[in-house]
C-alpha cells in the first residue's frame, strides 16, 4: 500500500517519497508529471520533462526566442528575438504547437504534451 506522503518510481514502481527526486531503488530521477499516480498510469503517460519550462518560457519570454533557446534552436531563437516573436504571429503558432505536443526541438524530437498525448 501507499501512504500519503509517498508515490511510485516511473522506473521500478516502489513507493518512494513523494518529494524524493531519485529514487533510493533503483536510482532514477522522477518526472514533474504524475507524481501521484499509480506506477502503470505513470508509464503510460510518462511525459517529456521539457514541456512545463518550454510553454513557460514560450508564454512569458515566447516573443523574444526563449523556448528556442532553451530548446537549442539557437539559429531560429535569434531571428524570433530580432523580429520579436515574428511579430507575434510566430510566437502564437510556437505556444499552441507546444500546447498540443507538436512542437519539435533541435533534433526533431516532439516536446510531448501531458494535455495531448499522442
Ligand atoms: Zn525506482
Amino acid at each position: 500500500m501507499k501512504a500519503e506522503d509517498e508515490k511510485y518510481c516511473v522506473e521500478c514502481g516502489q513507493a518512494i517519497h513523494v518529494k524524493a527526486e531519485v529514487c533510493p531503488f533503483c536510482g532514477v530521477r522522477q518526472p514533474i508529471f504524475y507524481a501521484n499516480q499509480p506506477f502503470q498510469q505513470q508509464n503510460r503517460s510518462l511525459q517529456d520533462d521539457r514541456w512545463l519550462p518550454a510553454l513557460l518560457f514560450c508564454v512569458f519570454l515566447g516573443s523574444f526566442g526563449a523556448h528556442r533557446f532553451y530548446l537549442g534552436q539557437i539559429g531560429t531563437a535569434v531571428i524570433q528575438l530580432v523580429t520579436l516573436g515574428g511579430c507575434g504571429i510566430w510566437w502564437l503558432i510556437d505556444l499552441i504547437m507546444i500546447v498540443v505536443g507538436k512542437y519539435k526541438d533541435a533534433d526533431g524530437q516532439y516536446i510531448k504534451s501531458p494535455i495531448n498525448n499522442n
